[in-house]
């Protein structure tokens, strides 16, 4: 399954909770390029400058770490992606791996949060964490990327009967269990 919303809507947080519930490997490409940044690693060193602008990486460089993510055997039971695939040039790749793989989608998990709501919380983690992304222009920046290209290819999602939609403004235990249900709901829909 994927896992979809607006910075600071909370995904990374549902997202290991409904991996968990579901006993499923969660997977963060935020998380693997902060990772590959803190260990200066040359894919560290490329996508720095993109991830403190608030920019997307280059879609040949994401689309290369996922599919390579995506060969490890943790990955064989069943998988939820956070935060990819954000463009239309993922969406084709990550059908393409899919189908390399013999593995379908169940369900595009979208969290929905209004801007102001986003902005206030990031930059309260912005104090809390220190991420250097969660400044008030890149959060902007951040978020109208999401509402620009994101959101946009949630509708081809919706197209395909995959997408379920999720408040995220509730408390955490609160979103999890509207998560949950929507997610039982979508593949009793698919006959999965
Ligand atoms: P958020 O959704 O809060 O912006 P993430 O932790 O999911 O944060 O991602 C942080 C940064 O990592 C993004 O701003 C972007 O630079 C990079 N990134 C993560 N996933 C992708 C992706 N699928 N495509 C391009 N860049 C990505």
């Amino acid at each position: 399954m994927l896992i979809t919303g607006p910075p600071g809507s909370g995904k990374g947080t549902q997202a290991q909770r409904i991996a968990e519930r579901l006993d499923i490997t969660a997977i963060s490409t935020g998380d693997m390029f902060r990772t590959h940044v803190m260990d200066e690693t040359p894919l560290g060193v490329e996508t720095k400058r993109y991830m403190d602008n608030g920019d997307f990486v280059p879609d040949s460089v994401t689309n290369a770490m996922v599919r390579d993510r995506l060969q490890h055997q943790d990955t064989s039971n069943g998988f939820l992606l956070d935060g990819y695939p954000r463009t239309t040039c993922q969406v084709d790749e990550l059908d393409d791996i899919l189908a390399a793989n013999a593995h379908n989608l169940d369900v595009v998990l979208q969290l929905a949060a209004d801007d102001e709501e986003i902005v206030r919380r990031l930059l309260g983690r912005a104090r809390d964490e220190g991420r250097s992304d969660d400044n008030e222009r890149v959060i902007r920046h951040r978020l109208e990327l999401y509402r620009e290209q994101t959101e946009a290819i949630l509708a081809l999602y919706d197209r395909r009967g995959l997408l379920v939609q999720v408040d995220g403004c509730g408390d955490i235990d609160q979103v999890t269990d509207s998560a949950m249900s929507g997610i039982e709901t979508a593949k009793v829909r698919q006959g999965t």
